[in-house]
């Protein structure tokens, strides 16, 4: 498989089936084409086209069930609610600090400027 600039026109030559092809779509056929992928050996990668076996199927279903179960069993309401709480305070407690900060930093700047006029 490389891009073959040889011969009269550019296209992509597949070494292991001997074609050129000249459109990438029809490229990208051939590779996943099933004559392709048993030339180079990889005829394994068709497993999808087998049937699933009645196992297969019963634990596919046992993980879909799994992934469909909340993941916080024990979910408490006054907790949750007492968290976001929590979040909104610290949050205030931040802004404010970013408040102080801030106006002392004005303060400063306002006596400097009055220093040096
Ligand atoms: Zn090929």
């Amino acid at each position: 498989m490389s891009l073959n600039l040889l011969g009269d026109r550019p296209g992509y030559h597949c070494s292991a089936c001997r074609v050129t092809y000249h459109d990438s779509l029809r490229w990208i056929d051939h590779c996943n084409s099933r004559s392709h992928l048993k030339a180079i050996g990889q005829e394994h990668v068709l497993a999808y086209d087998r049937t699933a076996t009645l196992e297969e199927v019963r634990k596919r279903i046992h993980e879909l069930a799994e992934m469909q179960k909340p993941k916080n069993e024990s979910y408490d309401l006054r907790k949750n609610i007492a968290t976001k709480e929590e979040a909104i305070e610290e949050e205030k407690a931040r802004k404010r600090e970013d408040r102080r900060i801030r106006r002392r930093q004005e303060r400063a700047a306002k006596r400097y400027n009055e220093d040096s006029e």
